[in-house]
């Protein structure tokens, strides 16, 4: 068997794996980096059937290309094909705006509408002699881990939670030879998250009471929902900008891959919606509290709301998880600044950070790595690697940490 990791190997983003056994080719992932400018992985060659584990775009992003170069067929989950296709089409749009050329067009995602092909978890799939398996991967709704029965049995991650969110239950290891596993945190553990949410909690209550408003950056796709869920019951006003309403909608729809809907309704009727720019105006006034996109502030109505309050002492910027490299997020957080359009400008509101990523810690990801009993662990879709190599190395696993595009024979 032969494993290539196309990108994603030694970065958060543009993940790509491809596998080849008897002549089959399988590829799982196809994202891209939504950088500025967006970064991409190698172009993977045609391949007999592709798998995409979950709607973000740095695993979704380049399958319309895939698609509309070869005709593939790709394997997914109904959240997953639905707000996917969503997101996919909003980065159309926001490449456009950005100026920046992509490599496929509106056109290309309604081809990729044709070429899904729907799968559930505990649903296996034959191709050849290689069975495909999907298993709850606890990251987003609808995320799938892939296990892959050829001559040896893989498992490929994907993004994965092992702990229960309030959106979706955690992750539970799945028996494999060879453990493919995303390392985002390697090297970092989070804080209990009931900890990290009574701080969250405690800082927006502190905000709205000084007379300032609450910024809380956030995807639409797992993070809006959950933090939706942290603050309901709360007394806030909350209002929602963003993609993120029309998230929470499809998810009602498919209640079956949420852990509780109901909280998840219960929130939506604690939440008022901004559908368009004169509501914008009128709620924005009256709001305690916005939960708005993009989550690493590169671009969405979080911009207008920050512009609008740069100078305000009272007012705050909670971010909420993970800013990657070369984000505005990330500036923000690393120096106080970000861009507002193409001016770099100091905030003077106050600035927050906290954890509520849906992604396995250091320490999660060596205990599920044990309970799934691999002989050779594969590490990718990570900046800092070795940390979790090394440990795991110390436990006895045989690991490896494959650049970009280098050819594993497992
Ligand atoms: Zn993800």
């Amino acid at each position: 068997m032969k494993l290539t990791l196309l990108g994603g190997a030694s970065e958060v983003g543009s993940l790509s794996a491809h596998v080849e056994e008897g002549g089959l080719r399988l590829l799982f992932d196809c994202g891209l980096t939504p950088s500025k400018p967006p970064k991409y992985p190698m172009r993977p060659p045609a391949v007999d059937l592709a798998f995409l584990s979950h709607a973000h775009i740095d695993h979704s992003g380049m399958i319309p290309w895939l698609c509309a170069n070869f005709g593939t067929d790709v394997v997914a989950t109904p959240p997953t094909i639905v707000v996917g296709t969503m997101l996919l089409e909003d980065s159309v749009k926001v490449s456009s705006l950005e100026g920046y050329p992509a490599p496929y067009d509106k056109g290309d995602v309604k081809v990729l509408k044709k070429h899904f092909q729907e799968a559930g978890f505990g649903d296996s799939l034959d191709i050849g002699n290689i069975e495909v398996g999907l298993h709850p991967a606890g990251h987003i709704p609808g995320a799938a881990m892939f296990s892959v029965k050829a001559s040896r049995d893989l498992l490929i991650t994907g993004d994965i939670n092992t702990l229960d969110s309030h959106l979706v239950n955690g992750a539970a290891p799945v028996k494999c030879d060879i453990l493919v596993i995303e390392s985002t945190y390697s090297g970092r553990d989070h804080p209990p998250r009931s900890e990290t949410e009574r701080h969250f909690l405690n800082k927006t209550k502190e905000v709205v009471e000084r007379g300032g408003l609450a910024i809380v950056p956030a995807f639409a796709v797992g993070r809006t929902q959950e933090m939706m869920m942290t603050l309901m019951n709360a007394g806030l006003n909350i209002v929602l900008d963003g993609m993120g309403w029309a998230v929470n909608r499809h998810y009602m729809n498919m209640p079956g891959y949420l852990r509780a809907p109901e909280r998840l309704r219960d929130a939506m009727s604690q939440t008022r919606v901004i559908r368009n720019p004169g509501e914008r105006r009128a709620l924005a006034k009256e709001a305690e509290v916005v939960i708005t996109t993009s989550g690493m502030v590169d671009g969405g109505p979080v911009l207008d709301f920050i512009s609008e309050k740069k100078n305000d002492r009272n007012s705050a910027v909670l971010l909420t998880g993970y800013q990657v490299e070369g984000t505005n997020g990330r500036m923000l957080m690393e120096s106080g600044e970000l861009m507002l359009g193409k001016e770099k400008t100091k905030i003077q509101c106050e600035l927050g950070f906290y954890d509520f990523s849906a992604h396995a810690d250091h320490n999660e990801l060596i205990k599920f790595t044990k309970r799934c009993e691999p002989e050779e662990v594969v590490l990718c879709h990570g900046e800092n690697r070795m940390a979790l190599a090394d440990d795991l190395r110390e436990d006895g696993f045989k690991v490896h940490v494959p650049k970009e595009g280098q050819v594993m024979e497992l």
